[in-house]
C-alpha cells in the first residue's frame, strides 16, 4: 500500500468485523441484519439493512446501529433474499439492495444472496465503500459474474486526506476505492451502467471535486456521471459531526426530502 500513514486499516478491520456480524451454519455463512424496509430511493426499492462496517465515517447515517452486534438477526441468504424478494413484489419494485453497514464483509453471504435473487429477476444494487473489491480482484470478478447487478461504490472524499479526515483510515486507502472501479470495469460490467461512483462531497472544495473525476474518466469517460451524496442532517447525523468536529460546506436538510423518500 506504498508509504504507511496515520490511520486504521479498514481491510484488516473487516476481518474482525466479520467475526461479529456472521456465522457459519450448516456451510452456510449468515449474516446479521438490523432491519428491513421498503423505500422510495432509486424510484422504489426494497432494502436489507446489514449490521457491522469496515469504515467508521464521522458523517455515517447509520452509525446509531451499524456497530451495534447485540441487535437484529442472523439470516441465511436465503431467509435476506425472501424477505427483499416479498417486499419488492408487496409495493411492485424492481430493485433491491444491502445498505445500513456494508454488504461486502461477508462475501460468501452476499455472492449467495444476489444469486438468490437473480433467480427472481429483479436487480441487486450493492452498496459499498469498494475497499474489499479493490482489495481482491476475484471477488470483483465474481460479483461480476451475476446477470442482475449493479454495484454503486461510495467514495468517502474526493481527495486521500478528505478519507483520512472523515473516515479515519490510513489514507493509502483511498486509492483502493478507484481499484474497486477498474476491477470491475475489467471484470465486464458496463460503466455508469452496471457499476457507477458515487462521492461525499459535503466537505470538498470545487477543485478537488474537478479532479476527483478527471481521474475517474483515466478509468472509464462513462464514469464521470457520478451520483454525488451530501450529509443528510438528521439530528442525529448533526450530533456525530459535532462530536467529531466536522462542519460540512454543504448538506440536505431531512425536513425538504419528500416523505415518500425516507
Ligand atoms: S462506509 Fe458507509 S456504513 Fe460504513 S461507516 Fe462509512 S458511511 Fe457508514
Amino acid at each position: 500500500m506504498g508509504k504507511v500513514s496515520k490511520g486504521y486499516n479498514p481491510v484488516r478491520i473487516a476481518d474482525e468485523v466479520k467475526k461479529h456480524v456472521t456465522k457459519i451454519s450448516g456451510g452456510i455463512e449468515l449474516r446479521r441484519y438490523y432491519r428491513f424496509r421498503g423505500g422510495r430511493w432509486y424510484g422504489g426499492i426494497a432494502t436489507g439493512d446489514v449490521i457491522g462496517c469496515n469504515m467508521k465515517c464521522k458523517f455515517c447515517w447509520s452509525w446509531h446501529f451499524k456497530d451495534r452486534y447485540d441487535l437484529g438477526e442472523l439470516l441465511t441468504p436465503e431467509e435476506a433474499a425472501e424477505r427483499l424478494v416479498k417486499i419488492a413484489r408487496t409495493n411492485n419494485y424492481s430493485q433491491v439492495r444491502v445498505s445500513g453497514g456494508e454488504p461486502t464483509i461477508s462475501r460468501e453471504h452476499l455472492l449467495r444472496l444476489i444469486s438468490a435473487v437473480e433467480e427472481s429477476g429483479l436487480t441487486f444494487i450493492v452498496e459499498t465503500n469498494g475497499i474489499l473489491l479493490g482489495y481482491n480482484r476475484g471477488y470483483a470478478n465474481e460479483l461480476a459474474n451475476f446477470s442482475n447487478v449493479v454495484i454503486r461504490v461510495s467514495f468517502k472524499g474526493v481527495t486521500a486526506d478528505e478519507f483520512n479526515k472523515l473516515t479515519g483510515a490510513d489514507k493509502n486507502y483511498f486509492e483502493l476505492q478507484f481499484k474497486a472501479l477498474e476491477n470491475l470495469v475489467n471484470a465486464g460490467l458496463k460503466p455508469g451502467h452496471e457499476v457507477y461512483a458515487a462521492a461525499m462531497i459535503s466537505f470538498s472544495n470545487e477543485r478537488d471535486i474537478a479532479k476527483f473525476v478527471m481521474r475517474l474518466a483515466e478509468i472509464s469517460p462513462e464514469l464521470v456521471d457520478v451520483d454525488w451524496e451530501l450529509v443528510i442532517m438528521y439530528p442525529h447525523v448533526r450530533r456525530l459531526l459535532e462530536l467529531n468536529g466536522l462542519k460540512p460546506k454543504r448538506w440536505v436538510d431531512p425536513n425538504k426530502i419528500p416523505r415518500s423518500m425516507i
